[in-house]
């Protein structure tokens, strides 16, 4: 496995796209943030489409703070895209977020042990602030029906007091996926599908005259 390092770890906040009141990718109602960029290629991603440099949300880290802090979302969930590859832009936005009661999920493709073991502070520092963790990268060939993860060797980490009343319920299957049309009038899908969903739907959406462009979890 490869570590996050201090060269890896991007001091730019990259966000591709943001959604708010999402229930499939962690406890309660939540604001999830894609990030862009993933220096890996793991076969099967579904962030394929926001892997490499393409366009981004022009927000500040203050002004994501502050739309979040706008909402009645219990937390945020981060993912992407690699979060530990933007821990430095990440990590007080998480923290300022924590501090006024919300709380921090993240998805990542480094497993637990080695973000323990990075020398970057600013992956320390993130992970510091994370409540829950998902880690480990997609894997195709274990691909599972599991709650908030789509592959066996993915595991949730309770890294604070906050979800420990989930530790013993995780074992749970997926919670599926949800669609919306975000406020440009974009189809946008949040959640960790199963087998198939992305080319289904895309074959469903052709029958009635529609052309979907993927780009991330989102169809313009
Ligand atoms: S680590 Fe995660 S985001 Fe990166 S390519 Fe692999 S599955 Fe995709």
């Amino acid at each position: 496995m490869t570590q996050p390092s201090p060269t890896r770890v991007m001091p730019l906040l990259q966000v591709a796209h943001i959604v708010h009141g999402c229930r499939t990718l962690g406890p309660g109602s939540r604001t999830v943030l894609w990030v862009r960029g993933c220096s890996r290629r793991c076969t099967g991603c579904i962030a394929a489409p926001i892997l490499d440099d393409g366009p981004v949300l022009a927000i500040t880290p203050e002004e994501l703070v502050a739309r979040i802090q706008d909402t009645e979302d219990e937390g945020i969930t981060i993912s992407g895209g690699e979060p530990f590859e933007q821990a430095e832009a990440l990590a007080p936005i998480a923290r300022a977020l924590r501090s006024a009661g919300r709380s921090v999920m993240i998805y990542s493709g480094h497993v637990y042990a080695d973000l323990v073991g990075s020398q970057a502070p600013a992956v320390a520092a993130l992970l510091e602030e994370a409540d829950l963790l998902v880690d480990g990268p997609f894997d195709q060939t274990r691909q599972a029906d599991l709650l908030w993860r789509g592959s066996s060797n993915q595991r949730i980490h309770v890294l604070s007091h906050r979800y420990q009343c989930l530790a013993g319920d995780l074992d749970g299957p997926g919670v599926g996926v949800e669609i919306r049309l975000d406020d440009q009038g974009r189809l946008l899908w949040a959640g960790v599908p199963p087998v198939g969903f992305v080319s289904s739907l895309r074959r469903t959406a052709e029958v009635r005259g529609l052309v979907l462009s993927a780009s991330g979890g989102v169809w313009a």
